[in-house]
């Protein structure tokens, strides 16, 4: 890993922007779509620099990490999600750094325990419902069937966790028809949960960005192509 170049990461950071732009564009002209930028394979440096170049959102996959950062980087006025699985005996450790959003929340078991210790600190916390919509034994979360219902049973009966919408990483394919299968069941989930409340609909990194914007998604997860 190194330290990029500022112009060099504003040419990656304005591709990318200009990207998500045609795409977005082609679903309305009011569809607004976020970039949360992914430094889990990059260094601390490249993410102050893309502060520099405007972005405020960024992401992380271990909590460990994400402690490091938001302390080295705590005069910047960032705002952290969390992207990746959280281990129950992290759960602590990331209610105490009130990310603005936890994307994973992949299974009702992490869910209820989440809860009863955000009670025990008397704190809330964002979240999203990880989907698992190719049904891919390596990759965790809620399978489409039951996603519907577990939103439901979460939004009733953990109520210091704010559920705000869905997450999804497509599916692992060179196909392209299925990856956008993935987006679209992913989707149509989502529209359902809108009723719910729901408003995020986070789908799309380096990959299928693009693509996962004309499925709907609102909020694209970018970080390898970013930090290239
Ligand atoms: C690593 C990661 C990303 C970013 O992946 P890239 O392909 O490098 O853009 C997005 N979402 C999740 C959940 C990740 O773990």
């Amino acid at each position: 890993m190194k330290s990029l170049d500022k112009e060099h990461l504003r040419g990656n950071l304005d591709k990318i922007i200009w990207n998500i732009e045609q795409a977005r564009i082609t679903v309305s002209e009011h569809h607004i779509v976020q970039l949360v930028a992914i430094g889990k394979y990059t260094e601390v440096e490249n993410i102050a620099t893309l502060y520099e170049l405007g972005q405020r959102a960024f992401g992380e996959n271990q909590v460990q990490q994400l402690k490091d950062r938001m302390q080295t980087l705590e005069e910047l006025p960032l705002q952290w999600h969390m992207i990746g699985s959280l281990q129950k005996n992290k759960i602590n450790n990331l209610i105490d750094l009130h990310p603005v959003l936890m994307q994973s929340l992949d299974s009702l078991d992490l869910a209820i325990e989440l809860n009863k210790k955000l009670l025990a600190k008397e704190s809330k916390m964002n979240c999203l419902l990880q989907i698992n919509a190719a049904n891919e034994s390596s990759k965790s979360g809620f399978s489409s069937d039951e996603s519907y219902d577990m939103y439901q049973r979460i939004n009733e009966t953990c109520p210091n966790i704010n559920l705000k919408g869905i997450m999804t990483i497509g599916a692992h394919s060179e196909d392209t028809s299925l990856i956008q299968k993935s987006f679209e069941s992913t989707y149509t989930i989502y529209e359902k949960l809108q009723k719910e409340g729901a408003s995020i609909c986070s789908m799309g990194m380096s990959a299928d960005y693009e693509l996962a914007i004309k499925c709907g998604s609102n909020l694209v997860r970018i970080g390898s192509l970013l930090f290239k």
